[in-house]
């Protein structure tokens, strides 16, 4: 193949994309470099089979985690970050998270450095993967969390420690506010900015994708100032930016008796422990869910297990000025090089990649494909274990039977 170029990103925001885009891969550590190897057979073959090879991907190995710091001497170079950034999209396996090295974990200082706010999660139910629902194929929802605050911006002060009891004596003498003295503290910011943008993005991807419904998913009863605040601007950034396409809940009922209009999407809010009830009583009323950092984290697993569990589960983070798409789930390091392990959440992860770059046709041989092979029953141990009648093969092998699947389609 050709040398690529660049896919580049205009200022409003929208994507110049080649026929030949060079887009870098970090291969992951543990099972990565087995997921991996079965993905790229599998988008390459999408996009072949797509555009009768009038275009490709010309692939381009950054580096990050284990084999980084083998080949550089640093866990997450400087130069992987700004490859990201130059080529707008990219797509990795899952890292180590090393211990005692100065990282919370490479993952989130992935999405710090970038600032990739929206960590986006797509559930939806393959049949016939296991699941605890009664009607899975109900399910079908898109998380966005916001990925660069709450509790997750690690702002915290150890018990005894003597900054904490600073921090305790600052709160009772200065705010009025008594804390225990023997407290660890955490601290939560939430802000108008942060929260509009990832509202904002939750939005533009209802619209963009023909869905119904963006649900603000918080906690505002307890959390008024952060949680209660986050909610509030989701219905301000609604009104500011779409105030033509949105309507809210109340007004659905007020004025169309609760029949949504066909060119608006409707702007509903929910308290997070009933949001839990309602995605498993109700699954059907929800569409695309918006929320801070830690709700996002429990409900995009909990959703994940209503369609049968991480190991299917795609996942984006997506800034303004560019994207990087990802396995959900971790290195499985015990599988490491066995070619054992299911690849379904990079394969997936790279179809929502391929939508992103608007290249829908193969995105669609991507997930037909996967979709095909599940239902032919013929998976990795995972899904084997699980499915009657299943057929086990390996990872590589998966990888090859939705290749053949993608060929014949
Ligand atoms: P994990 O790697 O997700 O593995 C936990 C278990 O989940 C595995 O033992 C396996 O279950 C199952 N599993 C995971 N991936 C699978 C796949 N592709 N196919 C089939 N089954 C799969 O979690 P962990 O052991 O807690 O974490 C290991 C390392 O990954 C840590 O260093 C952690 O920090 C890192 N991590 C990275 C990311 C990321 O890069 N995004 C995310 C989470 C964790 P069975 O043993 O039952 O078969």
């Amino acid at each position: 193949m050709a040398n690529g170029s660049r896919i580049i990103m205009k200022d409003d925001g929208s994507l110049t994309v080649p026929d030949i885009p060079v887009i870098p891969f970090i291969e992951g550590d543990g099972t990565g470099p087995d997921i991996w190897r079965a993905t790229r057979m599998v988008l390459d073959a999408a996009v072949n089979a797509a555009y009768n090879g009038e275009k490709a991907i010309v692939w381009l190995e950054i580096y990050a985690g284990e084999k980084s710091r083998e080949k550089t001497g640093e866990w997450l170079p400087d130069a992987t970050l700004e490859a990201i950034r130059e080529h707008v999209v990219a797509i990795k396996g899952p890292l180590t998270t090393p211990i005692g090295e100065g990282f919370r974990s490479l993952n989130v200082t992935i999405r710090q450095r970038l600032d990739l706010y929206a960590c986006v999660r797509p559930c939806r139910y393959i049949e016939p993967v296991p699941s605890p629902m009664k009607n899975p194929e109900s399910v079908n929802m898109v998380v966005f969390r916001e990925n660069t605050e709450d509790v997750y911006s690690g702002i915290e002060f150890q018990a005894e420690a003597s900054e904490t009891k600073e921090v305790i004596r600052f709160l009772k003498e200065q705010m009025g506010v008594f804390v225990p003295e023997d407290s660890g503290i955490g601290i939560k910011p939430i802000s108008a900015k942060n929260s509009k943008r990832l509202v904002a993005k939750a939005i533009q991807y209802a619209l963009d994708n023909g869905r119904k419904s963006v649900t603000l998913m918080h906690k505002g009863n307890i959390m008024k100032f952060t949680e209660g605040a986050f909610n509030r601007w989701g219905y301000e950034v609604a009104k500011e930016k779409f105030k033509e396409q949105t309507i809210t809940e109340a007004k659905l009922w007020d004025k169309f008796n609760g029949v949504l209009p066909t060119d608006k999407i409707v702007i509903k809010d929910r308290i997070a422990d009933m949001l839990f009830q309602q995605v498993l009583l109700r699954p059907e009323e929800f569409d695309i869910i918006a929320t801070p950092n830690l709700n996002g984290d429990y409900i995009s697993d909990a959703l994940a297990a209503q369609v049968g569990g991480l190991g299917m589960a795609p996942g984006a983070n997506i800034g303004d000025r560019c994207a990087c798409f990802e396995a959900t789930h971790g290195t499985a390091p015990k599988y490491a090089n066995q070619d054992k392990v299911n690849p379904s959440s990079l394969i997936l992860s790279g179809a929502m990649m391929l939508d992103y770059i608007g290249w829908h046709e193969a995105a669609e041989f991507v997930n037909k494909g996967l979709q095909k092979m599940v239902k032919a029953k013929t998976v990795t141990y995972d899904l084997a274990r699980q499915i009657e009648g299943a057929t086990k093969v390996k990872c590589s092998e998966f990888g090859q039977g939705i290749v053949e699947k993608i060929k014949r389609m």
